[in-house]
């Protein structure tokens, strides 16, 4: 079933609960992909309603950023969304969900001025807002989010806390195609060449984390040793490579005392910019 309108599905998410159904959300911006399709199994799981939300979220794009040309194709969205396991793909209207005097924001501070903040300034601005819209409008017990989107986890993570959301937040390893690329909408841009280069994110990432657990514990030889590579291997041009502390997204000097490490890093091929990131947990006795 695909809802539309804002209270048909607030309606719809009230009489689930009323009967005792657990409902779980995975919002997206559609053009599905196998990487989605993982979260929804995810969810069906663990609810039993799965609502996936398809909305291309304007607030999360900067200006001269690709929200105009973003890929969108909803008959193919809601044909692998129900093979997923979704009941429903709800699919709000921009007008509906922006009004003309829309004024309110939701700002999650510091996790958020580092990394895609920094490169994205109001994404994360956008996101936070867009989620607490979809988590009012879908009235979910589960939350279901792609590990991709490393710094957008621990954004959703930290609003939900602090405003106290009723919802479980669940994340879903990245899907990857098999030379390692990580799924995602965007890879629709890549012109066959950088497609083939873009492997060396991942790589460059498999790499890292190779270097880690033979001992190396200084980070700016990891950094280095990615973006030789990166740049060796393609025409990507480098916005961030990090190696920071999971939690806090601190970055690091030295990796000691930091049980997990979010390696991450942020490549431009042409106009398309594409993210990736690992993450690693270290065992600090072996060291
Ligand atoms: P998007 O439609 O790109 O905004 O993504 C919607 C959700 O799917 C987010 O939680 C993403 O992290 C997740 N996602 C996107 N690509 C992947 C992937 N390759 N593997 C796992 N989750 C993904």
């Amino acid at each position: 079933m695909v809802i539309r309108d804002i209270r048909e599905m607030q309606d719809n998410a009230a009489d689930f609960r009323a009967a005792g159904k657990r409902i779980a959300v995975v919002p997206t911006m559609g053009y599905l992909h196998e990487g989605h399709s993982a979260l929804i199994r995810e969810a069906k799981n663990r609810a039993d309603v799965v609502i996936t939300t398809v909305f291309v979220n304007p607030t999360q794009f900067g200006p001269g950023e690709d929200f105009e040309r973003y890929p969108r194709d909803l008959d193919h969205d809601v044909r692998i969304a129900k093979n997923a396991g979704a009941g429903i793909v709800f699919a709000p209207s921009t007008d509906a969900m922006y009004e003309p005097h829309f004024s309110s924001f939701v700002l999650v501070e510091k996790i958020t001025s580092v990394l895609e903040g920094k490169s994205r300034p109001g994404h994360f601005r956008g996101v936070a807002t867009v989620v607490a819209k979809l988590f009012h409008i879908t009235q979910p017990h589960v939350a279901v989010f792609g590990q991709k989107d490393a710094q957008q986890v621990i954004v959703v993570r930290r609003m939900i806390r602090d405003l106290n959301f009723a919802v479980d937040l669940v994340v879903v390893p990245t899907v990857r195609e098999k030379d390692g690329l990580a799924l995602s909408s965007r890879n629709t841009y890549l012109s066959p060449q950088q497609r083939q280069e873009a492997v060396v994110l991942y790589t460059a990432l498999s790499e890292a984390q190779k270097s880690i657990a033979s001992g190396t514990v200084s980070s700016m030889e990891l950094v280095e040793e990615m973006k030789g590579m990166i740049t060796l291997h393609s025409s990507g041009v480098i916005d961030y490579v990090s190696v920071a502390d999971a939690e806090t997204l601190e970055e690091l000097t030295a990796l000691n005392g930091h049980p997990e490490i979010l390696v991450s890093l942020a490549v431009r091929f042409g106009q398309t910019r594409l993210i990736d990131n690992i993450l690693i947990e270290r065992k600090e006795s072996n060291h």
